[in-house]
Formats: structure tokens, sequence, C-alpha cells
């Protein structure tokens, strides 16, 4: 049994101006220690499945079907206490901004020894001890006097290390972290993303790296998952999607990862913007930036512009897209479209 399973989620937000289709027939699963890579640009839902997960999802959005089962328990229906017990505890976040997590008035030691204790039955001396040895695991230099410090006055990097260290405190089995080093330097973010990787195996705990960074995902996980418009586009073993991406998107984000240019090469951004969720082209919902929703001839590929592709499976990918369809189709053992 999976660890965590998520099956056909649909996720809307209830607006004045009508509703809005935030996640669309989401379905994934995580095993224990496992490492899922969520990638896609900004508006693509990422986070909204991330906040999902743990029912953070803030009204006006509302999970309007599919399930999340963790440990074969469902997610969607639990009572808030009871979820409560489970964030944090078994599943805990991190965020982009480690503000969002940190509590400017309490000291790092407060916060810390404070968790412990609403989660835990547990002495204050204890839960000090606790923090202080997770303190020592993220390698944040002279931990006693960290204890003592408040969020202000340490760095980004050190605030973030934190964030893993408050993360890791009630020994979760599945950490989701959404952009956790976007508001960082380039060299700190290395740094980061290297602990949280090195932590996450040591204590086989599960990741779930939401980024729209396809060059972090490789490093970092073993299973991607592309998302666009609200959709699953592409998922499969992350070396795959990486090497031999099959869906148009994928590989538009792939050629536009500056380590795969040449030097003085310019960036192959794909063109266009992702559409917004409160409008998404029908069929699929790339096609207005798809170079492949053209034909050989020159005609528009009819299903592209009117029916919303299903997956296929193609190596050890499921890919949502007509063309890939077509040559899957054609021939079984076609490694999908040229680059
Ligand atoms: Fe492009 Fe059509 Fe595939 Fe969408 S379904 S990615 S428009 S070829
Ligand atoms: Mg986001």
């Amino acid at each position: 049994m999976a660890l965590l399973e998520v099956t056909n989620l649909d996720v809307r937000f209830a607006l004045r101006q009508g509703e809005v289709r935030a996640l669309r027939d989401i379905s994934f699963s995580l095993d224990r220690g496992e490492r899922l890579g969520i990638v896609g640009e900004s508006g693509a839902g990422k986070s909204v499945a991330a906040f999902t997960i743990l029912n953070l999802i803030a009204k006006p959005g509302y999970i309007a079907g599919g399930s999340i089962r963790f440990d074969g328990q469902e997610l969607t229906t639990l009572k808030p206490k009871a979820l409560q017990k489970i964030r944090g505890n078994k599943i805990s976040m991190i965020f982009q901004d480690p503000m969002m997590t940190l509590n400017p008035v309490l000291s790092i030691g407060e916060q810390m020894v404070e968790c412990l204790k609403a989660h835990r039955r547990i002495s204050t001396r204890d839960a000090r001890n606790i923090a202080l040895n997770k303190l020592r695991q993220v390698y944040i230099p002279s931990p006693e006097k960290r204890l003592d410090q408040y969020p202000h006055e340490l760095s980004g990097g050190m605030r973030q290390r934190i964030i893993i260290a408050i993360a890791l405190l009630l020994d979760p089995d599945i950490i989701i972290a959404d952009e956790p080093t976007t508001a960082l330097d380039v060299t700190i973010q290395a740094e980061i993303m290297t602990l949280l990787l090195e932590l996450c195996e040591k204590h086989n705990v599960a990741l779930v790296l939401i980024t729209h960074d396809l060059g972090v995902v490789s490093q970092v996980t073993q299973r991607t998952l592309v998302m666009y418009a609200g959709r699953v586009i592409e998922q499969g073993p992350t070396r795959e999607i990486i090497n031999d991406a099959q869906h148009p998107y994928t590989q538009g984000l792939i050629n536009a990862l500056p380590q795969m240019a040449t030097p003085g090469q310019r960036l192959n951004q794909i063109p266009g913007a992702m559409p917004s969720l409160a409008n998404t082209p029908p069929g699929c919902a790339f096609h207005p930036r798809c170079s492949f929703s053209m034909d050989d001839e020159g005609n528009p590929r009819r299903d592209c512009r009117g029916l919303v592709p299903g997956f296929v499976t193609s190596g050890n990918c499921h890919v949502a897209c007509h063309m890939v369809r077509d040559l899957v189709e054609r021939d079984p053992h076609d490694s999908g479209p040229s680059k």
C-alpha cells in the first residue's frame, strides 16, 4: 500500500464571478521514503495540490471530489482535530517563506518546544533537548544560542534550516516542501536542497517537492509529476522525464533549463503564458502554446483544440497528449516525438 494515495482530486474555488477549477483529476501516489517532484510554471496548481493534501485549502476553495488517503486513512473527510494530529506529526510542510511558519514574537526555542508539547506529553526540558538535537541535525552553528534568538535575528538561509528542523521535529513520514528555496540566494539554495535530501534519506522521510525548477527536481527526486493549468500532463521516473520527456510542455521546460543551453545561447523559453485557471482553453489547455498542435501538413490537429487528452503510457511515463498517443498507437516502440 502506498503511504499517500491521491485519486481523482478535484479542487474548486467558488468565486463571485463563477467557479474556478484549480485542480482537475489529479492522481498520484507516494511510497514510504520516496521523493516526488511536482513541477510546472506558476499558476499550474502546484501549491494548491500541496495545500490540499493537508486540507489547508482556504475558503472559497474546496475539495469537490476525489480522495486523499494517508497510510490507509481518508483525509478529505477527517475532522479538523484529527487532521491537526496528522499535520506536523505525520506530515509536515515547508513553505517558500519561512515567516509563514515562524512566529516573529517567539524565540526559536519557544516555538520548537511549543510545537513538541502540542503533540506529545513531554517536559519543557526534554522538549528543549530534542529541539537542540534537531538544530544540530540541520548543521546550525552554535545551536544553544539560536534557541534563544528570534526569527528576525537570523539570515534567510538560517531561517530555512530552522524550518527544516521544525519540519523534522516530530519525525514525520512525509515532508511537503513548496518552493522551499525560491526566496534564497542561489548558493544557499543548493545547500538547503542538499540538506533536505540528506535528511530525508537518513530518516526515510518521503518528500513531495513543489517547484518550478526542473533542475532541482532532477537532483532531488525519483519521480516527477508535471502540471499544467490544474492538471497533471506527464508523470514518471525523474530520470526518464529529464532525459526523454514526451509531452511538448515538459520538453519546453527542459529546453528552457540554463544547464541545457550551450554558453552564449539564448534560452528557449516556451512562447506565451500559462492560461488563467478561470479561463483555460478547451481541449488540451497547452494547445495555444504548442508547436505540435499542427499536424505535418500544417493543419490544426483536430483533437488538440476539442478534446482533453487522456493518459497514454510511453516507456515508464504516463503522458496526456494526443500527438504522443498517435505516435504510441502507430508504433508502440516509438519513444515519442523527436526533439
Ligand atoms: Fe500539443 Fe496537442 Fe499534445 Fe496538447 S495534445 S501538448 S496541443 S500536441
Ligand atoms: Mg506556488
